[in-house]
């Protein structure tokens, strides 16, 4: 069995080789060669944590496994980021454990590969301001994956707390890109490319402050009850996602289509834009929105990748299990 510590992934992969993964992957889902099981999630009565576990399995690429881990609110008093997860490779063949993988810098970089994958296929290719809403651990990924889609120009940002904006502000410094903080109304109205990467549980952009022909990356929502954005931004919008069983019951779609404003069969897989099968954009004053709900199958194509790297490279760590 092989081991790649969390301290290792940082070496070993880059956002290029996640966005390469996480692109192939959603088209396996988009062709039914790769589905996601079920999610667990439960809050386990003990340090206030939600724990749980996402699986899956891509015929294609035969990974199969799941990651395990959740939220442990008190572990920066520990010194340890209050998000810890582990993926778990098996072999296809004989189901045997083929490797443990550290899982917390590959879900920064697969989440942040997803939307940038919905930048690269849906964004107006003359974007040049990205708005960026939320200013978390998360945040800093996102930007990056994101400015390698589009030439960007320029970076607006909000965030609920603002003293956190700093951190994205340094990330535009390194980039050579100017950064301002601004407010809900001016980053909706200045912004072609917009994210939002935040834990907010009420609607934090409406409808009215978005402009005609903007792409929208809503990252956030991964749980029952949050929320980014209006429920009737997405009725305005052609709504694109990882996974629509998982958009419209943990996703940001949940909302809109429990008050009846989007049906699940108008929502398109991202994969099926990724191979081809829907044209993705057809207007530059259409409004796309990506709900990125964050699957299995992102972490297993991420932790293969990792995995085939280490094996290359003579670097895996491998035990008799
Ligand atoms: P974080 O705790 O580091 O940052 C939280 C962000 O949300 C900050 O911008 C903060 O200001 C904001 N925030 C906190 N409380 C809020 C509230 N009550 N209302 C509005 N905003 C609030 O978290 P992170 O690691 O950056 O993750 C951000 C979000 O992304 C979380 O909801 C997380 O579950 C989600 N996430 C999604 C995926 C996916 O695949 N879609 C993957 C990882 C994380």
């Amino acid at each position: 069995m092989i081991i790649i510590p969390e301290s290792a992934i940082a070496t070993l992969v880059t956002p290029a080789d996640c966005l390469k993964a996480v692109e192939e992957v959603f088209a396996s889902m988009a062709n039914r060669s790769a589905y996601n099981f079920p999610v667990i999630r439960e809050a386990i009565g003990h340090a206030d944590a939600l724990y749980g576990f996402k699986s899956g399995f891509d015929r294609k690429s035969l990974a199969l496994g799941l990651k395990s881990g959740g939220f442990w609110p008190n572990n920066a008093s520990r010194g340890l980021t209050n998000h810890q997860s582990t993926i778990f490779l098996f072999d296809a063949d004989t189901g045997k454990c083929r490797a443990v993988v550290g899982g917390n810098l590959l879900t920064a970089l697969r989440t942040a590969a997803a939307s940038a994958i919905s930048i690269k296929y849906l964004a107006r290719k003359d974007a040049k301001v990205l708005g960026m809403i939320g200013a978390g651990h998360q945040s800093t990924f996102q930007l990056r994956a994101a400015l390698e889609q589009r030439p960007f120009e320029k970076i607006v940002a909000w965030n609920p707390h603002p003293d956190m904006l700093s951190r994205l502000e340094e990330v535009a410094k390194q980039e050579g890109l100017p950064f301002e903080a601004v407010d809900r109304d001016r980053l909706g109205a200045e912004s072609d490319v917009i994210i939002s990467i935040t834990s907010s549980f009420a609607p934090l952009l409406k409808a009215s402050q978005v402009r005609a022909g903007t792409h929208l990356a809503c990252m956030g929502t991964d749980t029952k009850g949050k929320q980014e954005v209006e429920a009737e931004l997405l009725a305005a919008a052609t709504v694109f996602a990882d996974d629509l069983s998982q958009a419209v019951s943990i996703g940001e779609s949940q909302h809109a289509a429990q008050k009846g404003l989007l049906a699940i069969d108008s929502i398109i897989e991202i994969g099926a834009v990724v191979n081809g099968t829907h044209p993705g954009r057809t207007s530059i004053d259409e409004i796309t929105l990506f709900d990125g709900t964050g699957v299995a199958l992102q972490d297993l194509s991420v932790a293969s990748a990792v995995v085939d790297l280490a094996l290359a490279r003579g670097v895996a760590v491998d035990i008799d299990f």
